[in-house]
Order: C-alpha cells, then structure tokens, then sequence
C-alpha cells in the first residue's frame, strides 16, 4: 500500500482482474467496494478522480456527511452500508444507500420495508451471515440462514440479493468463504459480500462478486 490512492486503486483493480480470471469468471464479474469509512476527505477525493464509484460505509450518520453532497455531483455513485443498523435509522440509511449488506434480524427487515415503502427507494439488500458464529458479531447464524431469508421475502416483501460475511479474525478465512458461497447458492441468491483487504484474491476464488477493501486503497484509518 503507498501513500497514493490511485495507485493503490490501479494495483488492486488489477489483482481482483487477475483472480477474477483466475477464477474462470467473466471479466469485471467482481465489484471494488472501496471502504472509505474512518478516511480523510483528500483520500476520498483521490479515489473519486481516478474514477472509483462504489464505496462502502459502516456509519449511516458518517456516510451522510460523507457523501449526500459529494452524491449530487456524481449521480452514478454506488454507496453500500457494510455496518450495523439500528432500526431507528432505517429510513435514513434507505434514503442515502444503494445497497445495505448487513440485514441480520427481523426487526431490522420490517423497518426497512417500511422505510422502501416511505422513501420510495429500494437499495439491494444482502443478508450478513454469521460463519464463525462469533457472540460478539452481527449476523444470522449460518444453520438459520435458510428459513431467515425466506421469512424476509414471504414476510416482509423484501427482495434479498445476496449474503455478506466477516469471517473471524485470526482464522482460515477460506471456510467461511465457502460456507458463505454455499449459502448463496441453494438460495438462488447472485451476489456474494466477501473478502476484505488481506484476503479478497482468496474470496474471489471461492465466488466472491463484491470484495470489500478498506486500507488496502485507502492507507490506514483515522481513529474516530
Ligand atoms: C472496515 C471494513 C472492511 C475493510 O477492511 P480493510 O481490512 O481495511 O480492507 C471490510 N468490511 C467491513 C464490514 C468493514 O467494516
């Protein structure tokens, strides 16, 4: 990682291109979210100019200040909540995100449907699953991942697109991986959250199509 976003952001284009072939999929299957969470605005605006649109943040009230003025001049903007949501802030983070990837309750699937019926927008929504079944994290547990997301859309409405994982730290991450991959795939479900900055040739290998790649463009983070 150097001190530069943009070549930071041409070096990591170009090894998810390379695993991504890799891999045996089609060219440009595998999406950069640059987590600019925690990152000065020189950095953001770096990213910005070499052409990155997708981004990801884990703070709906840092993403607002972040991003509702910067979104206004660039309409093909690609915001995603990668964090935890509060139910209260529901119709906040449905009214500025493009796509939430951590549903994990059912509290929180019937505040955002609700908040799509308000704000008349419906960003993708994933499912954050819990692969290493950490008490400490979100998500749902990988056993009730099949009935959590039937429920959603038998229940609520809610169209789901795909599941995202953090798997633990200090693990293989290559299980947690495949175990995710699987999920998706008896659910019918096409997109696959997973893969951060030490790890995401390893996710794309076992299907990732969003990697989530926070220091790896960006430097280290501020401490909030
Ligand atoms: C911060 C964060 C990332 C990025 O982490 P890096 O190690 O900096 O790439 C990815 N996913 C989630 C959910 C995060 O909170």
């Amino acid at each position: 990682v150097t001190t530069d976003v943009g070549t930071n952001l041409a070096a990591v284009t170009a090894k998810i291109a390379e695993a991504t072939r890799a891999a045996g999929r089609a060219s440009g299957s595998t999406t950069l979210v640059a987590v600019s969470k925690q990152q000065p605005d020189d950095r953001i605006d770096a990213a910005l100019a070499a052409g990155q649109r997708v981004f990801g943040e884990n703070r709906v009230q840092e993403a607002q200040g972040r991003w509702t003025e910067r979104r206004a001049a660039k309409p093909d903007l690609h915001l995603r909540l990668i964090g935890p949501l509060q139910s209260n802030k529901a119709r906040d983070a449905v009214a500025l995100f493009d796509a939430i990837d951590s549903v994990d309750r059912e509290s929180l699937a019937s505040a955002l449907a609700d908040a799509v019926q308000r704000v008349g927008r419906h960003p993708q929504f994933l499912v954050q699953i819990n692969t290493g079944e950490e008490p400490q994290k979100a998500g749902v547990a990988p056993r009730d991942a099949d009935a959590f997301l039937g429920r959603l859309d038998r229940t609520f409405g809610l169209r789901i697109a795909g599941v995202m994982c953090i798997p633990p730290v200090g693990e293989p991450a290559g299980p947690h991986f495949a175990l995710l991959a699987a999920i998706a795939r008896r659910n019918g479900l096409d997109v696959i959250s997973m893969g951060m900055s030490e790890d995401f040739e390893l996710a794309i290998r076992f299907g990732a199509t969003h990697v989530r790649v926070g220091s790896g463009v960006f430097g280290t983070r501020l401490p909030r």
